[in-house]
């Protein structure tokens, strides 16, 4: 099976077709646009390497966050392609996204994957280094109804956090659950996607935000 991986940009703008909120970004190819793109964008960005070759950006010291001014944007540039090229040598570097950099939230994983006997799999859990170890996660085989959508929302060991535990104020579940709706979409309708990976989607007291995105077509 050849896989191809689609980049970030790639599958931000295809997601965003389906109305899933996505940072606002670019790519620059260049020291100078970087710094303007930044300006332009907002501070703070985050910029982060975009090359075919590289699956895991922070691993290639390809994530630089809290970038808050031109300058800073310039020199991340030149941070990022330069440990890119250090990390593998053999990897085209197609330029640097530059991206509005989301507000903390509650960290979210949804993903989905083609299993050999029952097709796709839309899975759902908590996001964060330390969850994800312990994965909180749920999945249902396609098609998924938006109802039972609400029901993999309620059944995540995690769902504390998302009604509000401890004092916490309530997160933003009737947007979760459209978002999920719309993944869902894209999924189903998209017979050439395999498998994709949105980790973090953070989530608001209103509102959520994913902040990448790894898709897999075939
Ligand atoms: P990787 O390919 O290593 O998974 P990510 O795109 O997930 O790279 O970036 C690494 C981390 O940087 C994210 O998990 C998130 O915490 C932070 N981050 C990335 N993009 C943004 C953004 N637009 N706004 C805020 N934080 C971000
Ligand atoms: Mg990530």
């Amino acid at each position: 099976m050849a896989k191809r991986m689609l980049s970030e940009f790639e599958s931000y703008d295809l997601l965003k077709q389906y109305g899933v909120p996505v940072p606002e970004h670019a790519i620059v190819k260049t020291v100078a646009e970087a710094g303007k793109m930044a300006d332009k964008i907002g501070f703070p960005v985050v910029m982060k390497i975009h090359s075919p070759q590289i699956v895991h950006k922070s691993d290639a010291g390809g994530v630089i966050v809290s970038i808050s001014s031109k300058q800073a944007a310039e020199e991340a540039f030149n941070k990022i392609v330069a440990n890119a090229k250090a990390y593998n040598p053999e990897a085209e570097i197609k330029g640097v996204i530059v991206e509005q950099q989301a507000a903390p939230g509650l960290e979210l994983i949804i993903g989905g994957k083609t299993d050999p006997a029952f097709g796709k799999v839309l899975t759902f859990g908590m996001g964060g280094t330390l969850v994800e170890l312990m994965k909180d996660v749920t999945l249902r085989i396609l098609p998924v109804s938006e109802e039972e959508i609400r029901v993999m929302v309620r059944e995540i060991h995690g769902y504390p956090m998302i009604q509000g535990y401890r004092g916490s104020k309530p997160r933003d579940e009737e947007t979760l659950v459209q978002v999920m709706w719309a993944i869902n979409r894209f999924f189903a309708e998209n017979t050439n996607v395999v498998e994709f990976d949105i980790n973090p989607v953070r989530l608001y007291e209103s509102g959520a935000c994913i902040v990448d995105a790894r898709i897999f077509i075939d």
